[in-house]
């Protein structure tokens, strides 16, 4: 019997967003906000905690604050018994505070468009700024999470050492353009496919397709 042919790297990378194209061909944002402000809270409360449970504590954080200017008049504690469900409530709470005052003295009340500025403020980091430049403001970008490092490594389109050198490798591989929605789309099929325990690699037609050969499981690399 011959063996089935192994795609290349390239080959693998277009063949899986031809095929998540088809599956979510207009994925939604997940966080639940109205403009660039309430996504970059939503986006922060995330931080090890899912999606599900931060759009179950905005609606009250947002009620009582969805701008810079009345946020940053809230006492800190009375956000961290808001977000106490999303878990490390004091870290987070006390970066929203700040986070807000800096946005009111240095940014005129906006979330800046800005790489540097972005990542300057409290509990913003790059996979966060990430987020609010492609979701918010339209600008390519490749936020890697722990799902689409765990995705990217059972794919076969890096190697997995760190998050840098993974999001390096899938903007080589993918067309600028196919980023923002690419990295939704990962996240939607990672949520319902491959889960950190739930496979090895072996199991359904996107690694099928890259791997026709692949008996044993894929082990991967926390980030
Ligand atoms: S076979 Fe497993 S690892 Fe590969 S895409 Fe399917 S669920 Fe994910």
């Amino acid at each position: 019997m011959t063996e089935l042919q192994k795609l290349s790297k390239q080959g693998r990378a277009d063949y899986i967003r031809k095929k998540l194209q088809e599956l979510y061909p207009s994925p939604p944002i997940p966080l639940e906000h109205k403009d660039a402000y309430t996504l970059l809270i939503a986006v922060l409360l995330s931080a090890q905690c899912t999606d599900a449970r931060v759009n179950t504590v905005t609606p009250a954080l947002f009620k009582l604050a969805d701008n810079p200017y009345d946020m940053a008049k809230v006492p800190v504690e009375k956000i961290q018994e808001i977000i106490r469900p999303c878990g490390l409530s004091p870290q987070k709470s006390k970066a929203i505070s700040v986070l807000s005052q800096m946005l009111v003295n240095e940014h005129d009340g906006k979330v800046p468009q800005d790489w540097e500025a972005l990542e300057r403020l409290p509990g913003v980091g790059h996979k966060t700024a990430s987020v609010v430049m492609s979701q918010a403001f339209g600008v390519p970008a490749f936020a890697v999470d722990t799902h689409i490092h765990r995705l990217a490594q059972r794919w076969g389109l890096t190697n997995g050492k760190n998050v840098v050198q993974t999001e390096k490798d899938l903007k080589r591989l993918f067309p600028e353009d196919s980023w923002n929605a690419l990295h939704l789309q990962i996240i939607y099929y990672g949520r319902e496919h491959c889960s950190a325990r739930g496979c090895d690699g072996t199991i359904c037609e996107i690694c099928k397709t890259s791997y026709p050969n692949r008996k044993k499981p894929k082990i991967v690399l926390k980030p």
